[in-house]
């Protein structure tokens, strides 16, 4: 239902409610499956909101940078398909799993096919369809992010790729296992060495923020005056954010905070308000499911209060 437009003050909506959530414990675990991840202080938490207008508001530590970890996916999911149009369904579908993120299960029923383009496995076939097309693909995919960031102030960390790498079996497992049918078509351990590094990439909230704008706003161009993705493209990325962006409690943060957005591992989540905003959160601890407890937390008084959301 739509109401009559109303004036929100963001900046207050925001400190209030960051105020009120530091307020409340602070749940969770980081995710220590990779090593170097461990070694973030477990109370940072900012958060900045960029909204079409280009206004911005932040708070708390939005300008830290962190490791973005699975927030990547969307960037590379929406390069490939910049590049490769409706070609990629055809290697990986567009279904939420159901299941963790790293799972193996459903490939050997799917032959190889993975249910969406954010699970690992999917991630890995869309790596590898990069791997093909670029000429150095670590550098050209920071180049294109950089682009969207608008900043040449984006790198990865070669500490935490490293780390990733070393205990990395179960990635490896994965990488191989759809190699065998068939759908990974360069050597896995290529495709792996680009999807760590690509997951390794540290923003901030600030810049996350403003990353993602291209899905937020329908005239952001880059700075060759192109546009990202055209409006169907953009829909469809926003919707597999929708259903598949938060691993298997996809249909938890719809329920909650009614956005499309993407988490990682690090405590990131990214959501957009399509015509209206980009709001980014971070606070690495994470619940259950594997998602930023108090980026949810945050996220959902923030559509509740603001009544803004997309449904
Ligand atoms: N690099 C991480 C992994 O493959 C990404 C996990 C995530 O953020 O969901 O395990």
């Amino acid at each position: 239902m739509k109401l009559e437009e109303k004036t929100i003050d963001y900046k207050k909506v925001l400190t209030t409610i960051y105020h009120n959530v530091v307020s409340e414990e602070n749940k969770g675990a980081i995710a220590t499956y990779i090593p170097e991840l461990a070694k973030v202080d477990a109370d940072n938490f900012g958060v900045c909101l960029l909204t079409m207008n280009n206004e911005q508001f932040g708070v708390g530590n939005w300008q830290t940078k962190f490791s973005i970890q699975s927030i990547s996916k969307v960037l590379s999911l929406s390069l490939a398909y910049q590049i490769f149009g409706d070609e990629i369904w055809k290697r990986v579908d567009v279904e939420p799993s159901g299941t963790p993120f790293n799972s193996l299960v459903q490939l050997e029923s799917d032959f190889g096919i993975p249910r969406n383009p954010f699970m690992n496995s999917g991630a890995m076939v869309i790596c590898d369809m990069l791997v093909s097309h670029y000429e150095n693909p670590k550098e050209d995919f920071l180049a294109a992010v950089r682009e969207l960031c608008k900043s040449s102030d984006i790198s990865y960390s070669e500490a935490v790729a490293k780390s990733e790498a070393s205990v990395g079996y179960r990635n490896k497992a994965l990488c191989n296992f759809i190699k065998s049918f068939g759908n990974i078509k360069n050597e896995p351990e290529e495709v792996l060495g680009f999807y760590f590094h690509m997951c390794s990439i540290e923003m901030s909230c600030q810049e996350l923020s403003q990353v993602f704008m291209y899905l937020a706003n329908p005239n952001f161009t880059t700075s060759t005056g192109d546009n990202v993705l055209n409006l169907s493209k953009t829909k469809r990325i926003n919707a597999i954010m929708q259903t598949c962006g938060f691993y298997d409690e996809s249909g938890e943060f719809s329920f909650r905070v009614g956005l499309p957005g993407k988490s990682g591992v690090g405590g990131g989540i990214v959501a957009v308000y399509p015509g209206k905003y980009c709001i980014a959160a971070w606070s690495p601890k994470l619940n259950e499911k594997g998602n930023s407890y108090r980026g949810m937390k945050f996220l959902e008084a923030f559509t509740t209060e603001t009544e803004e959301s997309i449904f």
